[in-house]
């Protein structure tokens, strides 16, 4: 079975659809939480399941440093390692080296550094990471790119994106020809049409399974995000699902929606989860806050999520402060839970064309705020 996607349904700029893979289907819009680690932090596979994820994201730069490409190869891949049968996207490493490695060379070839962990030299070009990848067995592969560290000049980010360019060439070619499995380019150019217009064209003309939307979501604030979006999905083919990289906050979430972004993935709902940070229908509710401690009221009436369904506002803030590890398990639950929520009302509003009128009532509820306390 090949990997395909297909359109269902379009109100405006936003998309409602589905992937195929040998490994389960993927509805559209979706939203991958990320298992940094091989783990999505505090959560057994099968609950995030539950939640209603279709596909989670593995990074490439952890798993290649600890426990190591290969190491995971004779395991039996990626999957069977973390006990997570349905898809998995894996990023190429470029971002994470950029952002978290030390003593960073970056050459035409690729990127040497030294990993965060121990010190030790490592190298990434395209070919490996695309090696690496094919290791993990993950089931979309991202091209290797670079990212330039903002603010940049207009120069910087062009010279970079060129190089992003001619890497997916070579991603291209050392990831071959593996049915089943699909490779996504990515588009860079920072926030210059002229720029962001290049490289699509660049992309198109190698020709991907799917188009990512990078360089975004990394300091530039959510009204420049928006006006990238705004032009930057219309470059890219209508055939083909389209990936907003590391995004992000519920309203990111549904401003890329409406745009015409198919896929996204963020540490946000599994890191605040750790962090005592709520997101509900009504905004963001700080569980630590002392406004809980007597409140027997759950964090959300209408939610369906285990921390919501079986626990107080009083016991989580509680196992919060007390450090416990259920705290970070339920408030995970929860965040995750809310994000495959938000997702799944999408698609319905998408399929049905009330999507504004859908917006118009997620932003409605999130103005009112949290319940007044007891
Ligand atoms: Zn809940």
């Amino acid at each position: 079975m090949r990997f395909g996607f297909e359109k269902l349904a379009q109100d405006g700029a936003a998309r409602a659809g589905v992937i195929h893979t040998p490994r389960g289907e993927i509805r559209t819009p979706a939203f991958m939480p990320v298992g940094t680690a091989a783990t999505v932090k505090a959560m057994m596979p099968e609950s995030v399941r539950a939640t209603g994820a279709d596909i989670l994201l593995g990074n490439t730069y952890h798993l290649m440093l600890r426990p190591g490409a290969e190491r995971i190869d004779r395991l039996g891949g990626l999957h069977r390692f973390m006990n997570w049968e349905r898809p998995i996207l894996t990023d190429s490493g470029g971002f994470q080296v950029m952002s978290l490695a030390g003593l960073r060379k970056l050459t035409e070839q690729g990127v040497t550094f030294k990993s965060h962990i121990d010190g030790s030299k490592h190298e990434l070009t395209p070919e490996r990471s695309m090696e690496i990848q094919r290791l993990l067995g993950s089931d979309i592969v991202m091209c290797f790119d670079e990212c330039p560290a903002l603010p940049a000049s207009d120069k910087a980010v062009a010279e970079s994106m060129r190089l992003s360019m001619r890497w997916a060439a070579r991603s291209k070619d050392a990831f071959g020809d593996r049915p089943g499995h699909a490779l996504f380019g990515i588009m860079q150019g920072g926030v210059t049409p002229e720029l962001r217009e290049e490289s699509a064209e660049a992309l198109k003309a190698i020709g991907f399974d799917g188009y990512a939307v990078g360089g975004l979501a990394v300091g530039e604030g959510q009204e420049a995000m928006f006006g990238v979006l705004d032009y930057a999905t219309g470059f890219l083919p209508e055939d083909r699902p389209r990936y907003l990289m590391g995004v992000g906050k519920p309203d990111d979430i549904v401003g890329a929606v409406k745009r015409g972004i198919d896929m996204m993935d963020c540490v946000l709902p599994s890191r605040s989860g750790r962090t005592g940070q709520v997101f509900t229908r009504h905004g963001v509710v700080n569980i630590k806050n002392a406004r809980h401690q007597d409140d027997p009221r759950p964090l959300d009436e209408a939610c369906g999520c285990p921390a919501c369904r079986n626990y107080s506002r009083a016991y989580l803030h509680h196992v919060f402060r007390s450090q416990e590890i259920i705290s970070s398990m339920l408030l995970t639950w929860h965040n995750l839970h809310y994000f495959q929520v938000i997702m799944a009302e999408m698609r319905a509003a998408i399929s049905e064309g009330r999507f504004s009128a859908w917006e118009a009532a997620f932003h409605a509820a999130r103005a009112e705020g949290d319940i007044e306390p007891l």
